[in-house]
C-alpha cells in the first residue's frame, strides 16, 4: 500500500477546520494522465479517465481492484454522475458529451453548436433542473496526444449548457481562453469556472439565473502554482481546485485559505463514499484518496 503524508497547509485560520487521514493512499498509478474521477455510491466504485491511453478505468471499493471500464473511451476526459445515477462523459476524440444509459447504450447530449463540431469537451456538471453544463477548450484537438489534431470549427473555447427540455445546446460564456473545471455553489445560484490559460490561471464566478443564463463573471481566485483544472465545492461552500502542487481551497469570499499538497500535478478531484467524505484526486500518472472531515456538495 502506497501511503504519502497528507499535508494540509494552513494559509488562513479558517482552513484549520479541514483535515482528515494523516496519510493519503495512492490507489493506482502507471497511467499517462488521469482525469475525470466520478464515484458511484450504488456500485461503490470510482470511474476515472486515463486520457492519452484512450481508456476509462474503474476502481472497485469492495475489492480494491482496478480494471478497464471502457476501451477505447473516445479519449474521454471529465465526467459527472447525473441525478439518475448515470455516467455523463466528455469525449475529446469524438468531440461530444454523452450519457451512458442504465442498459449500457450511449446517448449523445451534445456534439455540435449551430452545425459546427465542438472542440473537445473537457468537464461537465449537471444542475438539479437537469441541464448539463460543460466546457469546450481545444486540448483534444491541439495535438494527437489526447485526441485527434484538428482545426476548431467553432473558432473559440466556450462554455455551454444543454437544455433539459429540448436538448438545445447554448453558449453561456464566450470570453474564456481555456475554460476547464466547473462547479455550482451549494444552492446552485453561482457557477465557478476555471480558466486554465490565464496568467495567473484563475477561477471566475457567475450568477446563474433560473432560465440558465449567466451574469457577472468576476475573478474569484487565482493560482500561484500552475493552471487550475478541476473544481469542486464542499457543503460549507468552500471551493477546491486542482493545481500543480495539489488542491487549493478557497473560502466562499474567494480567499485562498489552504492547500492539500499532492506529489504529482493535479488534474481533478471528487468526493465519494456514501457521505461524500472520501476525497479522490487524479494527478498525472496516479489516483490518490483519503477520508476527510468535510463533505462534498451534492
Ligand atoms: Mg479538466
Amino acid at each position: 500500500m502506497d501511503l504519502i503524508e497528507a499535508n494540509f497547509v494552513v494559509l488562513d485560520e479558517r482552513f484549520k477546520a479541514c483535515g482528515g487521514d494523516g496519510s493519503m493512499r495512492r490507489l493506482h498509478t502507471g497511467c499517462r494522465w488521469t482525469e475525470g474521477p466520478v464515484y458511484f455510491p450504488a456500485g461503490r466504485f470510482l470511474v476515472f479517465s486515463d486520457i492519452p491511453n484512450d481508456r476509462l478505468l474503474r476502481w472497485d471499493e469492495t475489492t480494491d481492484a482496478v480494471g478497464v471500464f471502457r476501451e477505447p473511451s473516445g479519449y474521454a476526459n471529465g465526467h459527472t454522475r447525473d441525478r439518475a445515477g448515470r455516467l455523463v462523459s466528455c469525449e475529446h476524440g469524438n468531440r461530444r458529451v454523452t450519457r451512458t444509459e442504465h442498459d449500457g447504450t450511449i446517448t449523445v447530449l451534445a456534439d455540435r453548436y449551430h452545425g459546427h463540431r465542438l472542440n473537445s469537451p473537457n468537464d461537465v456538471v449537471e444542475r438539479s433542473d437537469g441541464s448539463i453544463w460543460f466546457t469546450d477548450p481545444s486540448y483534444g484537438i491541439d495535438s494527437d496526444y489526447e485526441g485527434y489534431r484538428a482545426e476548431s470549427e467553432i473558432g473559440g473555447c466556450h462554455v455551454y449548457r444543454v437544455d433539459p427540455a429540448d436538448g438545445e445546446v447554448r453558449i453561456v460564456a464566450d470570453d474564456f481562453e481555456r475554460p476547464n473545471g466547473l462547479a455550482f455553489s451549494v444552492d446552485e445560484t453561482r457557477l465557478y469556472i476555471a480558466d486554465t490559460r490565464q496568467n495567473p490561471s484563475h477561477i471566475r464566478v457567475f450568477d446563474v439565473s433560473d432560465d440558465g443564463t449567466l451574469s457577472g463573471g468576476e475573478i474569484f481566485g487565482t493560482s500561484d502554482a500552475g493552471g487550475f483544472d478541476g473544481v469542486r465545492v464542499d457543503t460549507e461552500g468552500r471551493v477546491w481546485a486542482a493545481a500543480h502542487d495539489g488542491l487549493h481551497c478557497f473560502a466562499p469570499d474567494g480567499t485562498r485559505i489552504g492547500k492539500l499538497l499532492v506529489p504529482e500535478i493535479c488534474s481533478n478531484l471528487t468526493f465519494g463514499g456514501r457521505r461524500r467524505n472520501e476525497l479522490f484526486i487524479t494527478a498525472s500518472t496516479s489516483v490518490y484518496t483519503l477520508r476527510v472531515n468535510f463533505n462534498g456538495a451534492r
